[in-house]
């Protein structure tokens, strides 16, 4: 790109061989007159402006040799008129004109008439004017053409108080400034340009839109070529926003009052710049600017064989000197190092060629950027490939002192550089082994180079990837000198920062070599294009580079990645896994991990004995499932080996089984016959024991197997381990409980067998005893005859005792059939109220025998629907307990209902019972100390019988409260409904049982 560009200058142009007889360039003359800044002469008596500006770069492209004819506006239209001059620049269009000359169709720019004010005054529009005094310049086309302030005043009847006409658009400002005028009507491009330079204000107010053009004779022989390639060209510039065109009207137009003047000032030749006052009265008192160089700063700055400045920056100085009328003063004999320290101590005033750090930024003031420079890195041709900055991070690295690219350095990188007080000693220093890198600029590293011959460095790579920046430097409390030298910069056309860098750049080709200009941009144009193609070749190699590392990180990762997701896949399903799943899971998961590793074979071994593994699990691939495989003796007998080092903890690894070691050659061949080609095996542990192995084979027979693939699969192995292990106890633990199960089973059998026992031989018991208690039952009434004293006696003991025998072989019998399941039960629906009745009748000789009261607290037409005779039961043994404990007082019976239950409670106001025998309550054949023991008599199986019908047969609860010597309280809570207890019971979740 850069170097067509430059060779693209070079005169070929096809219209320009058209038009050219032999080979002289075709001479085009040109009308100009003053008109800053769209036309004017500089101080080198060159043309320049937008217009000349945008011909010169038409010209050169069509290779034309432009003639300028200068003339007042008058003189330059009637040689137009006559054919004298071939273009004529600057020249508004009206219809008028039209028909007098030959316009060009492509318009440079538009134009109109703005209305300026004193400082103070409101202008909004055009009534506003109204009795103003407003300037005007004399002829102008915004003063009395047609579409003029004046016409157009009068059209709308505005009437200012004067006008006052004046010679130029400067004197129109004047006025304002001095408060002479109200208002005044200057063209938009002045007014951009110098408005600053006057106490003026802008309003809003434009009118007279003028298209300003190029105008050609209508019968000049060249009109109708120059007016199609100005048009043409025009037209490309305008669509290049970086082209000539927009250069020229930047430059011009929007640099406002920091562009130069057309005419020569007050000041004279020597100052060309617009300055204020100010800045005039400044240079006038510091009539001597002293500056320090670097003698060594090739080609920017440097020092020459006759110790005189040379270089880029030396051509700013003289030209700001002259521009500025500044009087620039070297203090010689410094080295760099020392005229950093005396501008710091202001014992110099500027630095006209210095790059910006953050360091320098605070004691320094900086200009706008003159001129660039590319930072690169410079080693020995031996040194290693370096891609940048960050390669030679650890190497030892030559710097010039408190140049830029020190700051540069110190400021952005963690390179602690060397420093040195020329840029010379840097590099020989590099070229003597003294350090390993420097960093300096292109330009001046390559001057230095080839001027030292030190042929044994290159230019390794680019410090960073800008360009930076050269500016002028002002010490800190001069700011005003900034400015000025800001303007003096700004002043500086493009051609002539061309015109320095053609000078300057390339200085040691110039010897031998003629000043052709073609060959010195050829020259100048391979060095440009051996640069960039070694850039381009570079930025491609380290590309490239970056990209294979890019691509291997992208793949380990993604390799890693397949591991953990294998490796936690595993884990989660091995974790909770039923012990009946482990098999079918452990053949998955060897799948997936030799899948996962690119192998076709996983194998989990147990230790079966000292000297054998056995494989337990198996997964090949292509094969035939099979869980217990069959290779388990070649192991034993072959691998003896293996078996030993499993067990030390050592991970085997064999990247290649043929250069496995020849002792183990019965193993290889083995291997070898079953296509192995590499393999990985693990040691698994429990509790700190080797208990297996865990292995992967491939057939591939160069495989690394590297240290994340044997963590990975250290860590399956624990994963299995601990699923095999725990298999293993669960099965133990599962035969354990079958044995108890059925043992138990047996147990109950028995029980039941013992209780069926019992019922059926209580059963036969009771139909004797009957007899036994019938019958002396009938003797005791004397119905069999008179009895005697004794015999009475000893017959009604033997009654007694059957009566209690039978008692306590009803009671075996309930409980019996209870515990063998024998038991039925009726359920019914009937008021609780009859039962309890029933219960009392039973207990009521009792009660009136010993005198105690009787009292029932319960609801009406409470209806239960369970079995009445157990409920009956349970309430006599209840009742008859606490008569019989009690001597006096009262008995009494609570009835209370919620929704579903009912509780029965029967209180006594009897002997109670003591707080240690509570436990004891409620087993069998309990009965507590009392003085009351003998003479109630029981069986103690009463409370024992109760217990079991409540909670067994009618689905609830007993309960008791006692206290020694006060009473007590017995009781049951029962379902109302049994079915409906019963069936919420079976429906009932698990949870809760
Ligand atoms: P027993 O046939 O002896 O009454 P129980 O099983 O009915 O058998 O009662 C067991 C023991 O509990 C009784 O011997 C007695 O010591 C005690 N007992 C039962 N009910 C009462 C009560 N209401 N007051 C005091 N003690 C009682």
């Amino acid at each position: 790109m850069v170097v067509l560009c430059v060779l693209g200058g070079t005169p070929t142009s096809s219209a320009a061989k058209d038009t050219t007889e032999a080979n002289a360039p075709l001479v085009i003359k040109v009308g100009v007159y003053d008109n800053y800044p769209k036309v004017f002469e500089d101080a080198s008596g060159h043309y320049r402006g937008i217009f000349p500006d945008i011909l010169s770069a038409i010209s050169a492209k069509e290779g034309w040799k432009l003639q300028y004819i200068p003339g007042t506006w008058t003189q330059c239209l009637n040689r137009l008129e006559s054919g004298e001059i071939d273009v004529m620049v600057d020249v508004a269009y009206s219809q008028e004109r039209s028909k007098q000359f030959t316009f060009s169709d492509e318009s440079t720019f538009i134009n109109w008439g703005v209305v300026y004010t004193r400082s103070g005054l409101n202008v909004e529009e055009l009534p506003d004017l109204q009795g103003l005094r407003v300037a005007v310049m004399k002829g102008s086309i915004h003063t009395s053409s047609n579409q003029g302030i004046k016409s157009i005043l009068g059209r709308f009847n505005i009437k200012p108080s004067r006008y006052l006409e004046v010679d130029s658009y400067k004197e129109v400002f004047s006025l304002l400034d001095t408060e002479q005028a109200d208002a005044g009507v200057v063209n938009r491009i002045f007014g951009a340009v110098f408005a600053k330079d006057y106490n003026v204000q802008k309003t809003p107010i434009i009118f007279n839109p003028r298209q300003l053009q190029f105008a050609f004779p209508p019968h000049g022989p060249h009109t109708p070529m120059l007016k199609a390639i100005i048009d043409k060209d025009l037209r490309a510039l305008k669509k290049d926003r970086d082209s000539i065109y927009y250069q020229a009207l930047d430059r011009y137009l929007t640099m406002g009052a920091l562009a130069f003047a057309p005419e020569g000032t007050e000041d004279g030749e020597t100052n060309k710049v617009i300055l204020t006052d100010e800045e005039r009265d400044w240079i006038r008192k510091h009539s001597v600017i002293r500056y320090a160089v670097d003698p060594e700063f090739v080609p920017y700055e440097f020092l020459g064989p006759d110790g005189s400045y040379d270089g880029i920056a030396s051509d700013y100085v003289k030209l700001l000197s002259k521009r500025l009328g500044l009087n620039f003063e070297r203090v010689p004999d410094l080295t760099w190092t020392e005229a950093m320290t005396m501008i710091k101590q202001g014992k110099i005033d500027v630095l006209p060629c210095v790059g910006k750090t953050e360091e320098r930024q605070s004691f320094l003031h900086f200009s706008r950027p003159y001129s660039q420079f590319h930072r690169v890195i410079i080693t020995r041709i031996d040194t290693p490939f370096i891609t940048g900055l960050e390669d030679i991070a650890d190497l030892r690295v030559a710097v010039q002192g408190n140049s830029s690219n020190a700051g540069f350095l110190e400021s952005h990188t963690d390179i602690k550089p060397i420093f040195f007080a020329t840029l010379k000693q840097a590099l020989l220093s590099v070229s003597d082994g003294n350090t390993d890198a420097m960093v300096g600029n292109l330009a001046a590293s390559a001057y230095w180079i080839r001027k030292m011959n030190l042929t044994n460095l290159k230019i390794a790579a680019p410090a960073g990837q800008d360009q930076r920046n050269l500016y002028f430097a002002v010490r800190a409390d001069w700011p005003e000198l900034v400015r000025i030298i800001n303007k003096g910069l700004l002043s500086i056309t493009s051609e002539e920062e061309q015109r320095i860098m053609q000078r300057w750049v390339g200085v040691e080709f110039k010897t031998g070599i003629e000043r052709g200009v073609v060959r010195r941009y050829i020259i100048n144009a391979s060095i440009i294009a051996l640069i960039v193609l070694a850039v381009i070749l570079f930025w491609n190699f380290k590309l490239k580079k970056d990209l294979e590392k890019r691509r291997e990180a992208e793949a380990r990762l993604r390799y890693s990645n397949e591991l953990k997701n294998v490796l936690s896949e595993v884990s989660t399903k091995f974790v909770n896994l039923p012990s009946r799943d482990i098999n079918e899971e452990l053949h998955q998961a060897l799948q997936n991990i030799a899948c996962v590793l690119h192998s076709q074979e996983a194998y989990l071994y147990k230790e079966v004995s000292e000297n054998q593994l056995s494989c337990v699990y198996h997964w090949k691939e292509g094969a035939e499932r099979t869980d217990i495989c069959n290779f388990l003796e070649p192991v034993a007998t072959h691998a003896p080996w293996r078996i030993r080092e499993i067990k030390d903890g050592t991970v085997f690894n064999v990247p290649n089984v043929l250069k496995m070691d020849e002792a183990l050659v019965a193993s290889r061949d083995f291997l070898l016959e079953r296509g192995v080609g590499s393999f990985v095996e693990v040691p698994l542990y429990y509790a700190y024991m080797v208990v297996g192995l865990l292995g992967v084979a491939s057939q591939e027979d160069e495989r690394e197997w590297n240290s994340e693939e044997i963590s990975f699969l250290k860590l399956i192995g624990q994963v299995f381990t601990n699923a095999l292990m725990r298999k293993k106890y669960e099965d133990a633990l599962q035969r354990k409980t079958f044995e108890l199960q059925q043992a138990n089973d047996q147990l109950k059998d028995l029980d039941r067998l013992k209780s069926m026992f019992i019922a059926s031989m209580s059963h036969e018991l009771r139909t004797p005893l009957n007899s036994i208690i019938g019958f002396t039952g009938v003797m005791l009434q004397g119905m069999t005859g008179e009895l005697n004293p004794t015999q009475k006696d000893q017959l009604s003991r033997v009654h007694q005792a059957s009566r209690h025998l039978h008692e306590l072989i009803t009671d075996v019998i309930d409980i019996s059939k209870i515990e063998s399941g024998r038991i039925d039960v009726h359920v019914q629906s009937f008021p609780l109220r009859e039962v309890i009745d029933e219960a009392v009748t039973t207990v009521k000789s009792q009660i009136k025998k010993k005198g105690l009261d009787l009292q029932l607290n319960m609801p009406e037409d409470l209806a239960m629907h369970t079995d009445r005779k157990r409920v009956l039961q349970c309430l006599i043994n209840f009742l008859s307990n606490a008569v019989k404990y009690s001597e006096h007082g009262e008995v009494v019976i609570d009835v209370t209902s919620t929704q579903q239950t009912v509780e029965i409670a029967v209180s006594d106001t009897g002997i109670g019972i003591d707080e240690k025998d509570f436990p004891r309550l409620f087993e069998a054949f309990e009965r507590f100390d009392s003085h009351l023991k003998v003479k109630a008599g029981g069986t103690g199986l009463g409370l024992y019988l109760t217990r079991k019908l409540v909670t067994e047969l009618l689905c609830g609860e007993v309960f008791v409260k006692s206290e020694l010597n006060r009473g007590s309280t017995f009781g049951m809570r029962i379902p109302m409904d049994l079915d409906n207890a019963k069936e919420r019971q079976e429906t009932r979740p698990e949870t809760e049982a």
